[in-house]
């Protein structure tokens, strides 16, 4: 039963439309059974795109599909109250039944909806096996954990075999070792019930283990929609590239390319380093070289092919690796070692080398890659 999702041009103004919108032109497509994660800072409107999904917002632009039925679209004035959905959701809070028993609660939803008895301890017994509380199903749900509890707020929603699952943050409420769980056993739960999901978070983490592509929000915009892989490796942009991991910005200037490759000669070290560029790159051009710290190597000799001379500023020991910042000249460069021992210490001097082909760039200006 699992149906496709389709947003086009969503918008969502709050007030005035001087100021600037909640959702700004965002256009994705789920497919059915598909999991996605909107994922960005607080405030940059993922939770207002959902609950739009969801019939709990109006968009005042755009059309939203579900399953080939138009279920938003403010020009033709149409709106489908949430209701009318099916839609399964899942917020922060818990928001179960207290004085219930785990089974109560699941079955809830089936109890306005004509089911027999036989269907319904079938529906109900599949949704709790799912989230994995068989053996609490005689529970009251007063006496779980809160990781349990979402786990039973999951099963009532998966119960009536939503169209969509609609998930706002609901992890936030749990303890971190407890978060940590759930999050493994989310992915398999949502899989398992087949169900396309649209799920909103600002941890990266939570996001990379969740979803099947995530799409990365700013300022109300969706600005790049990939599997994590993809995101990881070629952000779109400078945002993009900082909120999905660590790195280091290296400005330098273009000095030839070809096939998307170019080599970039960087400001104030004598180095230059091969990176992939967007299409519209000249040679001449200012651009901004972007290296993830577990790409920069560090070398206690000289190479033949060129490389930084460096000064280990400081460094973290991290158990299974070290996080190392060293100082290029005015210039400081993150670098992570893998190995349960440090290889250097503060003020240890040594080169950096950072192989071809590891790093992408973006216009110095615009901020936007390859
Ligand atoms: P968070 O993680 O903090 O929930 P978010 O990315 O989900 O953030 P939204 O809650 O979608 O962001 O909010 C996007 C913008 O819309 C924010 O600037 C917020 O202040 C504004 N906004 C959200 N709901 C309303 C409302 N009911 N009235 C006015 N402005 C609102």
């Amino acid at each position: 039963m699992s149906a496709e999702l389709r947003i086009r041009n969503l918008e969502k103004r709050f007030g005035a439309t001087n100021l600037r919108p909640a959702v700004d032109d965002v256009s994705f497509t789920i497919a059915p059974g598909e999991i996605v994660v909107l994922l960005g800072p607080s405030g940059c409107g993922k939770t207002t795109t959902l609950r739009s999904v969801a019939g709990l917002e109006k968009p005042t632009g755009g059309t939203i599909d579900i399953g080939g039925e138009r279920v938003a679209d403010p020009v033709n004035k149409r709106f489908v109250l949430p209701q009318h959905r099916n839609l399964g959701m899942v917020f922060q809070s818990y928001a179960v039944w207290p004085h219930m028993t785990v089974e109560q609660n699941v079955a809830y939803p089936l109890r306005h909806r004509r089911i027999g008895k036989e269907q319904t301890k079938r529906k109900v017994d599949e949704a709790i096996e799912i989230v994995g509380l068989g053996a609490y199903r005689e529970r009251p749900v007063v006496a779980l954990s809160g990781g349990q509890m979402q786990r039973v707020a999951l099963a009532r929603s998966l119960v009536y075999r939503p169209r969509i699952l609609l998930l706002d943050e609901p992890l936030s409420n749990l303890d971190a070792k407890l978060r940590l769980r759930l999050r493994d056993d989310l992915r398999t739960i949502i899989k398992d019930a087949g169900v396309t999901a649209l799920y909103v978070t600002h941890d990266q983490s939570e996001a990379v283990v969740i979803a099947d592509r995530i799409g990365v929000m700013k300022d109300g915009k969706l600005l790049q929609l990939d599997d994590a892989i993809t995101l990881y490796n070629s952000p779109a942009d400078v945002f993009v590239a900082n909120f999905t991991g660590a790195g280091t910005l290296l400005a330098g200037r273009v000095e030839r390319v070809a096939h998307g490759m170019a080599l970039v000669q960087l400001d104030d070290v004598p180095y230059s380093v091969r990176t992939r560029v967007p299409d519209d790159t000249a040679p001449g051009d200012r651009v901004l070289v972007s290296v993830r710290p577990e790409n920069v190597h560090l070398e206690t000799e000289r190479r033949e092919d060129g490389e930084m001379a460096g000064i280990v500023k400081s460094l973290q020991y991290e158990g299974t690796q070290t996080a190392y910042r060293i100082m290029v000249g005015d210039k400081e460069v993150h670098c992570t070692e893998l190995g349960t021992r440090p290889r250097f210490a503060p003020g240890d001097t040594l080169f950096v080398w950072i192989p071809p082909e590891v790093c992408w760039a973006f216009h110095a200006r615009a901020g936007t890659a390859t």
